[in-house]
């Protein structure tokens, strides 16, 4: 058992005898108030129910008290024993290593066009995901290897590029301002009241001077993500092309989006990079990870490409957070590679989709797929590897 394992199941072990002395305190209390002296213990319990027969009413109410309280603490410890070794992993098919999808769109808007999606289009995007089993998370969730969403579910990573006013839009009217209930934050939030447990998530890669559009209300839409759980990511400052200018101005562009992202929500901490036109420095690609211009200093803790398949687990072998690919969610001219796409490579190929198995502290996976555990990422997970009896092996037993 490598030592992390053990770790847990010590730490498993310790919460249970937590549980199990405040369970017995007040016994304990009750016991020394009586006058009885005798202390109780779970490994008494057979003695002090032989002694049973001969107590007085009080007593044996007392001792019954004291058998439901040892039952109860048992019924715990088994239903948390349950819970961490008894998931149907023949129904579920949990596949922590399997592949994932984020999503690239720019505007929202119509009519429709290649790099553009209609509100109703982007509803129905949503829907699709939802009753195919997706659930939307942040990509730091995904770069954390956090990934909290219900047994049997995928996640999704939702991306919007180049903040336009479709994306986050005010309506203005002589009784103040909304939000258009057509652009994308409203269609979410909307989305998210009617289905909570897809969750609400995604992050808007903007660039500057005027992101989303609406210069007065800039400082408000960044605040208003960030509270709402949205992420603000980078996509340079004046949305360059990363392989056509020199280190100086590659450092100047990222940090200088940083500089402007905390000026409107002081603190945030930029924690990842979408490369316009999918380009990177060309004379040192680490510089879209990490660097420095001026007093300013970034660090991209993953970079996203533009096109064009799905991104292997983060506890896959193959998972490289500097270059995590993307897929387009549009249905033109995306030869084979769009949402729509994917969606039914997944339906055919399930055994590709990184499925959950509900709880963001183990790794599981079925067995075959072993190999490809990447060590370094498993944190202080438990690894399950399972294997289930094919339907021709049932048939032959
Ligand atoms: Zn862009």
């Amino acid at each position: 058992m490598p030592a992390n394992l053990a770790k847990y199941s010590r730490k498993k072990r310790s919460y249970f005898s937590i549980l199990l002395f405040f369970v017995m305190l007040p016994l304990l209390l009750f016991q020394f108030s009586c006058g009885t002296g005798e202390v109780p213990a779970v490994q008494d319990r057979e003695e002090s129910s032989a002694e049973e027969h001969s107590s007085s009413t009080a007593e044996k109410n007392e001792e019954e008290s004291k058998d439901n309280t040892i039952e109860e603490a048992e019924k715990e410890e088994v239903s948390e024993e349950k819970q961490a070794t008894e998931l149907d992993f023949e129904k579920i098919k949990p596949n922590e290593l399997g592949d994932f999808m984020v999503l690239m769109y720019h505007e929202i808007g119509s009519p429709e066009s290649e790099w553009r999606r209609t509100p109703d289009n982007f509803r129905r995007d949503l829907e699709l995901l939802y009753e195919k089993g997706y659930r939307a998370v942040n990509l730091s969730d995904i770069v954390n290897g956090n990934i909290d969403i219900p047994a049997g579910t995928s996640p999704v990573v939702l991306t919007f590029d180049d903040a336009t006013k479709g994306q986050f839009n005010f309506l203005e009217d002589n009784d103040g301002k909304k939000i258009d209930p057509d652009c994308a934050v409203a269609i979410m939030e909307e989305f998210y009241k009617e289905n909570p447990d897809f969750g609400l998530a995604a992050t808007f890669y903007i660039y500057y001077p005027n992101p989303f559009r609406q210069q007065e209300y800039i400082e408000e839409k960044l605040n208003y993500l960030v509270d709402k759980g949205f992420e603000i990511g980078n996509h340079t400052y004046g949305h360059a092309n990363l392989s056509r200018i020199g280190s100086g101005k590659v450092q100047q562009e990222l940090a200088y989006h940083v500089r402007e992202t905390q000026k409107y929500v002081p603190n945030y901490q930029v924690r990842s990079l979408a490369l316009p036109y999918g380009a990177y420095p060309q004379d040192n690609p680490g510089l879209a990870l990490k660097g420095s211009y001026e007093d300013i200093s970034y660090h991209n803790e993953a970079v996203l490409l533009v096109g064009a398949n799905p991104a292997p687990s983060p506890f896959h072998e193959n998972f490289d957070p500097s270059r995590l690919p993307r897929i387009r969610a549009s249905e033109m001219k995306t030869e084979g590679v769009g949402l729509y796409d994917w969606l039914e490579y997944f339906e055919d190929n399930p055994h590709r989709k990184y499925v959950s198995d509900g709880d963001p502290g183990y790794i599981s996976a079925p067995k075959a797929t072993k190999e490809y555990l990447e060590e370094d990422n498993i944190n202080n997970k438990e690894v399950r590897f399972y294997e289930i009896e094919s339907e021709s092996e049932k048939e032959k037993n």
